[in-house]
């Protein structure tokens, strides 16, 4: 029943009764069953939850109160992100057993809004990967050729998502990771503006970088997300303290005179050729709809990669400090306190994050901290004045989102250097902390889905919302085969 619907759509039937939340609950835990073993998509799920909350929504509406943006609406959650009394893990075996004592902030406001909870996604272990492959759960698989990766790290949201496990869901991005997977998946995902969502309760991979958003099966259904999710938070002092704007209001609004502007750097080596000629293909019929398109140069692109390994891996040295056999999770017993932190990290990281808290400490270390890690935020603010000069000249930018569809699984895994460069795109607007999203505009020969990003200045997400409905009017994915 679900898969019929947009998130719009569904909530609309539940506010007026047509549909109760208890009939989506049940088609929710029945597709479940029927998918998941398939795509790895949801490492938790407790159906008599899901049931639970159906029927105190239901109730809310007996009762004869109106019913919220999201009633009866399913939505997933990454596993990074806090829930009361549910398994929490970040993808990671350190983390395995823990439930938080309290909800994070995007998921009480879901809860306000009156949507289902449906369980929490796979993903990379601590955020940390561009494939799913790094999880403690096995990848989870990609709902159009499950032999290929939903991408990374948001890959069990972006899989739910596109399987109708879910209508919704939330992913955190920190470097791409709602944008790529949602790219690789045939889903709408959005990293709004730095500060724009509170982080209360999301556990904190790079926490300049890191934000929560939005995955939706269409334009419209994660503008309403958003709009449920953002907004100022006393726990989180970098959540900005800004109105909210009318996001789903701009789907509709008129693209005439806008100008886009198209980076000559994102069209470089590695950039497939599919990928290529359908980004522009669907700027050439923007083009038709009004808008005004001029290439743009943002010219410290090619040090993105570089800046945020280095940023993003000395800030996840610091965050993991905290996971030490002690407050959370796994303990491997030993003889003393310093062996026991020791070989609880040694049991409970994978491999990549093993990696990266080596990385970040080294560039942080006593005489290699101004060679890497000061240099690294000069070049952030680089990167960060490209877009404020673009932005002078044009309203949003628009790029690939990856330079690839999805890739077999196996194929990166044991090149890092090759994982950390499907991301070139997505990166640069992470260090600028600017919002993107990925909508998907295309496929290639063998029927997987691409994506196109659009980048908006700061707090401007309602003209991704604008442009996203352009080209989702022009093309938008079916089902992905072999999913009913
Ligand atoms: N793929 C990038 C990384 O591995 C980005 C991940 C993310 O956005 N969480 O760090």
């Amino acid at each position: 029943m679900i898969e019929a619907f947009s998130i719009a759509e569904l909530a609309t039937k539940v506010q007026s009764g047509a549909v109760s939340a208890t009939e989506v609950a049940h088609d929710v835990i029945a597709r479940i069953e029927r998918y998941n073993g398939r795509f790895n998509a949801l490492v938790s799920v407790e159906p008599a939850r899901i049931l639970a909350q159906a029927a105190a929504v239901d109730q809310k509406r007996a009762r004869g109160e109106a019913l919220g943006a999201l009633a009866g609406v399913p939505i997933a959650i990454k596993d990074a992100i806090c829930t009361e009394g549910e398994s929490t893990t970040a993808g990671s075996k350190i983390l395995r057993g823990y439930a938080p004592p309290y909800d994070a902030t995007v998921i009480a406001k879901l809860r306000k809004a009156d949507a289902l909870l449906t369980g929490k996604t796979n993903m990379d272990e601590f955020a940390m990967g561009s494939s799913n492959e790094n999880s403690a759960y096995g990848s989870a698989k990609n709902p159009w050729d499950d032999t290929r990766t939903p991408g990374g790290s948001s890959g069990g949201s972006a899989a739910a998502v596109a399987s109708r496990m879910a209508l919704g869901a939330l992913g955190s991005d920190t470097g791409g990771s709602i944008r790529q997977p949602a790219s690789l998946t045939g889903t709408v995902g959005v990293k709004p503006t730095y500060g724009r969502v509170s982080r209360y309760g999301l556990i904190a991979f790079a926490s300049s970088l890191d934000q929560i958003g939005p995955f939706a099966t269409d334009v419209r259904g994660s503008a309403r997300l958003l709009e449920v999710i953002a907004g100022h938070d006393g726990h989180d002092a970098t959540s900005l303290n800004v109105p909210i704007d009318g996001y789903e209001l701009a789907c509709s609004a008129s693209l005439k005179g806008l100008r886009v502007g198209v980076p000559e750097e994102y069209f470089a080596e590695g950039l497939s050729p599919d990928v290529e000629g359908s980004v522009r293909a669907a700027l050439a019929r923007l083009e038709s709809d009004g808008c005004i398109i001029t290439p743009i140069k943002l010219p410290h692109t090619r040090f993105a990669v570089a800046t945020y390994y280095v940023i993003a891996t000395a800030e996840a040295s610091s965050n993991l400090a905290r996971f030490d056999g002690v407050r959370y999770g796994l303990r491997v017993a030993s003889p003393s306190l310093g062996e026991m932190y020791g070989a609880t990290r040694d049991a409970g990281f994978g491999k990549e994050v093993k990696r990266r808290i080596l990385l970040g400490t080294f560039v942080l270390s006593a005489g290699y901290y101004d060679a890497y890690y000061l240099r690294a935020q000069k070049m952030r603010t680089l990167i960060r004045r490209d877009f404020e000069e673009a932005f002078k000249k044009v309203d949003v930018i628009a790029s690939p989102t990856a330079p690839t569809t999805a890739f077999k699984l196996g194929e990166k895994a044991d090149d890092p250097l090759a994982m950390y460069l499907s991301d070139i795109y997505t990166l640069p607007a992470s260090l600028a902390g600017v919002p993107a999203l990925s909508v998907p505009c295309g496929a290639d020969q063998g029927g997987m889905p691409i994506g196109l990003q659009l980048v908006a200045p700061p707090l401007q997400e309602s003209r991704l919302f604008t442009f996203a409905s352009a080209v989702e009017r022009h093309y938008a994915p079916t089902l992905p085969t072999g999913v009913q």
